[in-house]
């Protein structure tokens, strides 16, 4: 207490470091004497192959205080100038509830959880989620929904590959895509198209009657805000068995025959105006919805009714099956990271507003519309839509002059069709903002009168929706959407939900593969600066001159810390990634006359997304083995190479491996690849345990994604948003995906976007970028040498108690180890689920299940959990262990112990009847720390098999919750 205030503390700059790393020095020393370290450098140097290791600091910069990043990045988000938008083309201002925007979209309890793989603790964003897919099955009129897919365009684009999958219609390789579908969507439908070897028209949708395709795209209402009559045209599709696909409008929904009455097969598009902000391009979550008797072959993650092990209904992820892990290259899409945050926000404005909060924010929406055109009218301009909801598009000789008065108000219209001009309404639209309108198209003194038009409009009942296609179908008649319409209750429910879910702000959530890090705060506060929140993707780049500076140091940073020579901030994920780097490669060999090279190998150990990726790249999969430590077999990898040297496109490998080990050999394993013609994709899951002591550049590898959502502390919302920027050297950086509508760096313009806005998800590049600025070089270094020595610490404690399985040389583990249950279930029964189960009683979530090993349990504690809380978690597992010993023992019965009843609710422990051979205490609080800081599961363990037999993805009714 009582030392000098030193210099640096004068600069205050290294502060925020030791907050982010949960050990501090004299812990960190603590555990590296229980490893046998005797210092950071020297574990990393005992850890990391020599080969590798880079021993310069990065050029990053030093460490800089919370106040002064956040000022920094205020001063270059001022220089965006968010005009008022008129753009539309998927993307409108909404107004977020600020029940919400603080509830949810601030609010750690929603965006620090993971994916709700382990259903018992997240009821309460699965029932969000139900409530998401309730309402697009609602507003579509179809018969099931995904909860969530990454944005329009890639919805369709799915939608596409679904087309192939379920039509009956083999004969024909030609899809179909209307013309009047937003520019940015087709552009993302035709690239992942041509991967495919799918043959696609592309002509005004009429056109589809003279065709025989296995599937068709429309969009409705179109891109020029027509309601155009598509039935004749999806009738036709389904007589030739085709599947159609309608890109559509939920706001649009409310007052318009559904695509399903009109007898589509498919419903996608992005519920982003229902209240979550632009974000110049993203998070939002994309919707998908279709018939019942095509569920099976959904894309995404679908969220199903279930009943627990006591037969309470309880929510769960169904037909997880379908997915990568378990299909690979023949799961229906490489999804995984989704949009589950903004899911949950749309929901929960469906559930603020209620259909009838909707009917009249979409009345007025159309009612200003009709007033607007009302007014062209009266000054002798004909629209050009024959019928409207909430988008015209009208020609006009004097666009210059429109535009510069737009330009003067700081107003945005949609420009970018030759000598028309096309405005979109929103909810944040007033009469005002019509007389404005009107002085922009006119010039002031134009005479018109808003309120004179609208009695027009009244008295001759004038709507831009013809009759027949007038919505008489009802939507969200659930109790959910009819409920919460105070802010009280509003409220209430939101926390409600909050409570069932374990997130980071309860305890650690040692996911494997997830890097479930810190989000600080200090990160997420830009998110929703309006500067940054409230940018259209489309507004034209002088106006978003703080955005593209931000972008700009993000990726220069990005380029250090990867070694690479460029980035594209484009893909949404991961595994978008994964696509749109096996894209360049792809194109790399094309452009040197390779076209044949489509073999892309994959070791046993990957993560599920990269056979699905490449498979979607139009690439053949390869599987090479690996030995039994857990590595690449060198040998296996030799053979195969050689076998397919002719045809081979790449190897996907991840680093460290998937097994948590710093593979000795993997410059060989890239020396190999090359040897042969082939390019290098390294999956950067895994980047926390490289970022500053190695590279990927630098160890050899040619294109890799990068997952902000775990090494650069973007939260994972419940599964999503995330974002997968990639990294390429030189060679594959003319490769990079482009954008339709905007043009991005000296990119060629034939190349194609692989996501529906250029920069992604780019509003929460920020929270990247604060980590970066506030740790520089230094801390981040720092940072990957205590998630090692964390993972280190936990495999040494535990490895009296449990095998842990792979590890590398001097027997270390990389930023992850995998816990070994398999023995202890041959002798005691007792299965890695039971452990997974039991450690909910602990109060803690459980690490990665059954990845990449079936039977094991993957820790990853990450440098910021500190050391007091990995204690506890290591003292909840060997407890645990010691509970197994008692099963194995005979003490406690196979069929009736605390791991195989865990987990325990408060329901259990207030029966009045207690008949299991452990106490109720024991039970439910199994230490001192649970019972201190208890968190209750809701529902016992879920019933995976009765979920995935009795399919149910809609909203029950409140009294099945009851029964
Ligand atoms: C998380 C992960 C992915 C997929 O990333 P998403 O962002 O979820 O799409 C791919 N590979 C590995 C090794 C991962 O851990």
């Amino acid at each position: 207490m009582s030392e000098p205030v030193s210099l640096s503390q004068l600069e205050n700059r290294d502060d925020f470091i030791q907050r982010h790393i949960g050990p501090d020095a004299a812990e960190q020393q603590h555990m590296l004497a229980t490893i046998g370290a005797t210092s950071l450098d020297d574990l990393i140097k005992q850890t990391v192959p020599e080969n590798i290791l880079i021993n310069e600091q990065m050029a990053l910069g030093e460490a800089q205080s919370e106040v002064e990043v956040l000022s920094w990045l205020k001063q270059i988000a001022s220089q965006n100038q968010v005009n008022k938008s008129y753009i539309g083309l998927g993307y409108y201002p909404t107004h977020t509830p600020n029940v919400i925007l603080r509830n949810v979209l601030e609010n750690p309890g929603w965006y620090t959880a993971y994916t709700p793989y382990q259903p018992e603790v997240a009821q309460g964003r699965l029932e969000s989620l139900l409530n998401y897919q309730q309402m697009v099955i609602d507003l579509t009129g179809l018969e099931i929904a995904n909860a969530s897919l990454l944005d329009e365009g890639t919805a369709a684009a799915e939608a596409m590959a679904f087309a192939k999958r379920t039509s009956k219609n083999k004969k024909s390789n030609l899809f179909f895509i209307a013309d009047d579908v937003h520019p940015q969507t087709i552009n993302v439908v035709v690239t992942r198209a041509e991967l495919f070897g799918f043959e696609v028209e592309i002509a005004p949708a009429d056109k589809v009657l003279e065709l025989d395709v296995f599937g068709a795209l429309f969009q409705y209402p179109n891109t020029y805000g027509d309601i155009n009559p598509i039935e004749k045209l999806i009738a036709h599709v389904a007589d030739s068995k085709g599947i159609t696909t309608v890109v559509t409008d939920l706001l649009a929904l409310t007052q318009l025959k559904t695509p399903g009455e009109l007898g589509a097969d498919v419903a996608v598009g992005s519920a982003q105006r229902f209240g979550v902000p632009m974000c110049y391009g993203g998070p939002h979550a994309a919707f998908f919805a279709t018939r019942d008797k095509l569920k099976r072959s959904l894309p995404g993650r679908i969220i199903g009714v279930s009943k627990d092990s006591k037969g309470k209904l309880a929510l769960r992820m169904a037909l997880q099956t379908r997915e990568q892990h378990i299909r690979r290259e023949k799961a229906n899409s490489n999804i995984c990271t989704a949009q589950v945050l903004l899911a949950n926000m749309a929901a929960f404005y469906a559930v603020y507003h209620g259909a009838k909060g909707l009917d009249t924010i979409a009345k007025r929406v159309e009612r200003l519309t009709s007033i607007f055109v009302e007014g062209l009218k009266h000054k002798g301009i004909e629209v050009k839509n024959k019928n409207y909801f909430d988008t015209v598009a009208f020609a006009t000789d004097s666009k210059t002059q429109i535009v510069a008065r737009a330009q003067q108000k700081q107003v945005n219209l949609r420009t970018d069709l030759e000598g028309v001009v096309a405005v979109s309404f929103d909810e944040t639209k007033t009469a005002n903002d019509v007389v404005e309108l009107f002085d922009i198209v006119f010039g002031e003194g134009h005479g018109l009168d808003v309120k004179a038009l609208d009695k027009v409009i009244t008295s001759q009942q004038t709507s831009g929706i013809p009759a027949e296609y007038k919505r008489t179908s009802e939507y969200l008649t659930h109790p959910v959407f009819n409920t919460h319409h105070s802010e009280t209750e509003m409220l209430r429910y939101i926390k409600s939900l909050e409570n069932k879910d374990l997130a980071l702000n309860h305890s650690m959530i040692s996911l494997g593969s997830c890097t479930m890090k810190l989000n600080a705060t200090a990160e997420m506060i830009p998110v929703t600066w309006p500067e940054f929140a409230n940018m259209h993707p489309f507004a034209p780049i002088e106006q978003a001159q703080g955005y593209q500076r931000m972008i700009r140091q993000l990726n220069d940073w990005l380029i250090e810390i990867t070694g690479y020579d460029a980035i594209s901030m484009q893909p949404n994920s991961g595994a978008q990634g994964e696509y749109a780097g096996l894209l360049a490669i792809r194109k790399y060999h094309e452009s040197r006359g390779d076209s044949h090279r489509n073999i892309c190998l994959i070791p046993s150990s990957a993560h599920g997304t990269n056979p699905a990726s490449a498979q979607m790249a139009g690439m053949k999969v390869v599987v090479t083995a690996c030995d039994a430590k857990g590595n690449v077999d060198l040998d296996d990898l030799r053979k195969k190479a050689a076998e397919v040297a002719d045809n081979l496109s790449c190897i996907m490998i991840t680093y460290p491996s998937t097994h948590g080990v710093y593979e000795q050999t993997i410059r060989e394993i890239c020396d190999i690849v090359h040897g042969h013609g082939g390019q290098v994709y390294m999956d950067g899951a895994n980047m926390n345990a490289q970022v500053g002591v190695t590279s990927p550049g630098f160890i050899g590898s040619d294109v890799s994604h990068l997952n902000l959502h775990k090494t650069f502390c973007i939260p994972h919302g419940g599964g999503g948003p995330g974002m997968g920027p990639i990294g390429v050297k030189s060679h594959l950086a003319p490769f990079l995906p482009n954008h339709p509508v905007v043009q991005i760096d000296e990119l060629d313009q034939a190349n194609g976007a692989v996501s529906a806005a250029p920069w992604g998800s780019a509003g929460i590049l920020p929270i990247s970028w604060v980590y970066i600025a506030l740790m520089g070089a230094q801390g981040l270094r720092k940072a990957t040498e205590v998630a090692i020595l964390s993972a280190n610490y936990i495999a040494k404690r535990l490895s009296e108690h449990y095998p842990i399985l792979y590890t590398g040389q001097n027997d270390r583990v990389a930023h992850e180890c995998i816990i070994d249950i398999r023995p202890l279930k041959a002798s005691s029964g007792v299965t890695e689920m039971d452990v997974a189960k039991r450690l909910m009683d602990y109060g803690f979530h459980a690490p990665t299940m059954s990845f990449p090993v079936a039977g094991t349990l993957m820790v990853e504690p990450t440098e910021s959990e500190p050391l007091c809380e990995v204690d506890r978690f290591i003292e909840a597992m060997i407890a645990i262990k010691n509970e197994i010993d008692q099963v194995e023992k005979g003490v406690w019965p196979l069929e009736d112990n605390p791991l195989g009843n865990a987990p325990h609710t408060m329901s259990d422990l207030s029966q009045a009847e207690w008949n299991h051979p452990y106490s109720r205490e024991l039970a439910v609080f199994p230490t001192e720390q649970a019972r201190n800081n208890k968190f209750w599961p809701t529902v016992n363990r879920i019933d995976d098999v009765y979920g995935d037999r009795n399919l149910i993805c809609s909203c029950p009714t409140t009294e099945s919750y009851a029964e």
